[in-house]
């Protein structure tokens, strides 16, 4: 008797166990995909032990060692947690997890009849139950790159005690969003009928507005300190900045990025004539808790949690510097960027919440993954967009990580036309300097995984500007 060819046995199986076996093939192979490119890139991490000629102007070889021996301990340890993470998700799927956990969202909601109330109840134990989980089991690893790898390169900037002070902040404030906007869009997509879609699209679109417009104000300060940048020649010059290409600057403000960790960055954020420029203390060199002295020190009470550290370390940005990595940010506003963003992923959430409407009706989709007698909404969102989206989710990503550097050579070039190419590239190399960034990189990792061109391409970029 012959043996079944492999396409033969498939065909035979029944279609959900078809579609099961799709979801947990296509998992693996994204996961082998990325853990080849890690590969690589580790491989770079590993040979290239010396500075390449090209980068011998702007990087010396302390800083090359430390930011190669950085890298390589924290692309080990993705290698590890990555690992760990695709084989729980696949143990998960394989042990029907997500069943059992709805029976046990079941018996605690104590489900007594049947309507979309209910629904809605077990849907939010179950959500809580599960958000609860991946806090739990994402703990241990986020415990370890803060505290060992982050702390062994002179990154970690918190106590044990504030770690979980933090982690239990998110967790409650998550919460407090994601229960009520789910059991909303439960309820809209239960009632709107045929063209429920559209209106569960609207509803994300408003949450999303609203959350981009308290986040700043009102959920950002939770975390963090935010301090207005105080009168002087940088607050001035950013101001006239903003005037000469028509921000509607309102306010400036400095976080305390470093009581998280030291690595630095900058952002501006709010509606039409209202907006306002967070600048990360660790940008600026006069900020920066890393450069003061120890008598310095704030003595409040806020500031014991925080190590305090001093390394003699210098780091951040002049003056001419910082502005011109703001030059590079207002770019991003004046070249439309955030906007196309915006609109784009507004596009695609219209998009997908179009095909979930296709796609709700399909009974063998939930018994793919073990709900046969009933298709509860919350499940079917998660079994849609999670798993029966994924293929087009990673080509999505990719296109949007091509853009994105696309978006940040314009928003240089943007930079340069203020005049600032020269304080752009000190400046690019001073934060890839405090943020050990790696100057060398596979070409496949890094067009696959970098949303902002490697270093080398944009100093080049801005030299070669500088030039015309
Ligand atoms: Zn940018």
């Amino acid at each position: 008797m012959a043996l079944p060819l492999p396409w033969e046995l498939w065909a035979e199986l029944p279609v959900e166990k078809r579609i099961f076996c799709s979801v947990l093939l296509f998992s693996w192979a994204v996961y082998l995909w990325e853990a080849f490119l890690a590969h690589r890139q580790r491989r770079v991490y590993r040979t290239t032990t010396h500075v390449p000629w090209e980068l011998g102007q702007i990087m010396d070889s302390e800083t090359f060692e430390k930011s190669r021996l950085y890298q390589l301990d924290k692309s080990t340890f993705s290698f590890w947690s990555g690992l760990y993470s695709e084989v729980e998700g696949t143990l998960i799927l394989l042990c029907g997890g997500i069943p059992f956990l709805w029976n046990v969202s079941e018996k605690i909601s104590g489900r007594a009849g049947f309507g979309p109330e209910y629904e809605i109840v077990q849907s939010l134990v179950f959500l809580l139950l599960a958000t609860l989980f991946s806090a739990v089991t994402g703990l241990p690893w986020s415990l370890y790159n803060t505290f060992v790898i982050e702390e062994k390169h002179g990154f970690n900037q918190q106590t044990l005690g504030f770690f979980f002070k933090d982690a239990i902040k998110k967790f409650v404030v998550t919460q407090c969003i994601l229960l009520p906007v789910t059991s909303l869009l439960l309820y809209i997509i239960k009632i709107g009928g045929d063209y429920f879609f559209i209106y569960a699209w609207l509803f994300t679109l408003v949450v999303s507005l609203v959350l981009v417009t308290i986040y700043a104000d009102y959920i950002a300060p939770l975390f963090d300190k935010f301090i207005p940048l105080p009168e002087g020649e940088l607050k001035q010059e950013i101001e006239v900045m903003a005037k000469s290409i028509d921000f509607p600057l309102t306010k400036v403000y400095v976080v305390e990025g470093s009581k998280r960790s030291s690595h630095s960055n900058a952002y501006f954020y709010g509606f039409f004539k209202n907006k306002r420029i967070v600048l990360f203390d660790t940008l600026l060199e006069d900020y920066s808790a890393l450069n003061k002295e120890p008598s310095e020190e704030s003595e409040d009470a806020e500031d014991e949690e925080t190590k305090s550290k001093v390394k003699n370390k210098k780091q951040g940005c002049k003056n001419e510097e910082v502005l011109a990595v703001l030059g590079h940010e207002l770019g991003h506003w004046k070249l439309g960027h955030t906007i196309k963003n915006i609109v784009i992923s507004q596009m695609n959430s219209f998009l997908c919440f179009f095909l979930f409407a296709v796609l709700i009706g399909r009974k063998e989709l939930f018994a793919a993954f073990g709900f046969y007698e009933t298709q509860p909404t919350l499940i079917g969102l998660m079994i849609i967009f999670q798993f029966i989206f994924s293929p087009y989710n990673e080509v999505l990503s990719f296109c949007l990580t091509v853009l994105s550097r696309r978006f940040e050579f314009q928003a240089d070039a943007f930079a340069k036309e203020l005049g600032k190419a020269e304080d752009l590239y000190s400046a690019l190399i001073k934060l890839n300097k405090d943020n050990l960034g790696f100057p060398v990189s596979d070409w496949i990792f890094s067009m696959w995984h970098y949303s902002h061109p490697p270093l080398l391409e944009r100093l080049q970029a801005l030299k070669d500007s500088k030039q015309d």
